[in-house]
This record gives structure tokens, sequence and C-alpha cells, in this order.
């Protein structure tokens, strides 16, 4: 018996329940936090029971409800930040005027200590997780993939039977179409994918039955989902 050299905890923060992911290499037992938008003592509980050493925040875009606390939790735990990609910059400004939202944080500025490109990598412990730039739902969105476990953390890229809006400034959505099909699926049909909203799935599902990206949909040219509609995410 091997014991996974990375365990997860997901944390749903803010009323977007997005998916805050505790992330550490249980040889080192040093950990991340990918996208903490809030509810930093529910993180923090996640933290202390898995008994981990923080080192790190990884951000995958910079909406409020992955990355509006970033700030309040680097200068807490005084840990730096990585990510997004740097196209994300305006995302980041506009979270100063970004208006109170019951059951959000007041969300804070941050500065990445380490800006985020196309295939760098990031460590947690003495893992490596590979970084790709998946834009299109916001431009400087990036997706942490971890090859050993065969799993990816895709932010708002890409959802259970759904992808990510489009419709909110930059937002692109034949952009982020190409983003899935051209850095998502060559990771391979196998791998487990943890999205920033609601339950995990695989690329290979996907593949096969999401409305907006399944193989069938992407030959035929499928539009956009309707955030009036029941499919379309009613989340940034
Ligand atoms: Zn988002
Ligand atoms: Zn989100």
């Amino acid at each position: 018996m091997f014991d996974k050299p990375l365990e997860t905890a997901i944390v749903p923060v803010t009323p977007f329940q997005q998916n805050a992911t505790v992330l550490w290499c249980t040889k080192t037992m040093k950990g991340a936090v990918i996208d903490p938008g809030g509810h930093l003592d529910r993180i923090m509980t996640a933290v202390d029971r898995a008994g981990i050493t923080l080192e790190k925040i990884l951000i995958t875009h910079a909406h409020r409800d992955h990355a509006g606390a970033a700030a309040d939790f680097s200068e807490a735990q005084g840990i730096p930040i990585e990510g997004p990609h740097r196209d994300d910059q305006f995302w980041i400004d506009k979270l100063a005027d970004a208006k109170e939202k019951p059951g959000f944080d007041t969300p804070r500025v941050f500065t990445p200590d380490r800006w985020l490109e196309n295939n760098d990598t990031v460590s947690v412990g003495e893992q490596t997780l590979d970084v790709r730039h998946c834009p299109g739902h916001t431009p400087g969105h990036v997706i942490y993939f971890h090859a050993p476990s065969q799993l990816a953390i895709v932010g708002d890229v890409l959802f259970r039977r759904t992808v990510g809006r489009t419709d909110l400034p930059r937002g692109d959505h034949e952009q982020l179409v190409r983003s899935i099909t051209e850095q998502l699926w060559p990771l391979g049909d196998e791998v487990m994918f943890l999205p920033g909203h609601g339950r995990l799935s695989t690329f290979g599902q996907e593949r096969e039955d999401n409305p907006f990206v399944s193989d069938l949909a992407v030959a035929t040219g499928v539009g956009p989902p309707d955030p009036e509609k029941a499919l379309g995410p009613a989340f940034d």
C-alpha cells in the first residue's frame, strides 16, 4: 500500500459555495490553499484538522469568491500568493470597489508574489503541479494539474455539465472552449477535476455529455450557456 502523495480537502466558501481547496504533500505535511475567497475560519479549521503547515496561497482567477480574502489570509498566515496570470490584474483592481454583499468578506486588493504563465510549475511540499493558462472566463485564469494524482483544480473554467460564464468583462466563450479543448482535454480523459463550484467529474465524462463542450457539442459549435436558464452558472 502506498499513501497518496497529495491530499485535498474542499471547503465551500461564500454564498456562491466556492470550492476553496486545501491541498498538501503527505510526505512533508506542507500545504497550500487554492482560492481563499472568504470564510477563512472554516478554511483554517480544515488546515488544523489536516495538521499541516501552510506554505502558500494559489489563485486560479481574481473573482471575489475566489480571491477576495487572499490579502487577509496572506497577511494573517505570513505566506505568499502565487497566481493568477497577470491578465487578471484588472479583476484584482476591481476588488477595491466591490460593494458590500451579505455573506461575503469585504474583498481587498492583493499583489501576487508571483504571477503565473502557461507551463509554469508550482510546488507544494515536495509535490509539483503544472500550470495551464486557460483564458475565457477571465483573461488571466490558470488551472493547476497534479500529474501523479491525475487531478486538476480548474476554478471556473469547467464544471460538471456546464462551463464558466463569459458574459462578464473580457469574457470570451470561444476562447474558453479553446482553453478547455486545447489545455484540459490533452491532460487525459481519466483526469478528475475539481471545479470552483459544484461536484467533481472527469474530463472524459464531460467530453461525453457536457452540453457545451462534449466532443459532439464542440464539433457542432454550440453557443454559451444562458445565465437566465438553469444550466447557466449563477455565480462568478
Ligand atoms: Zn469566476
Ligand atoms: Zn467562482
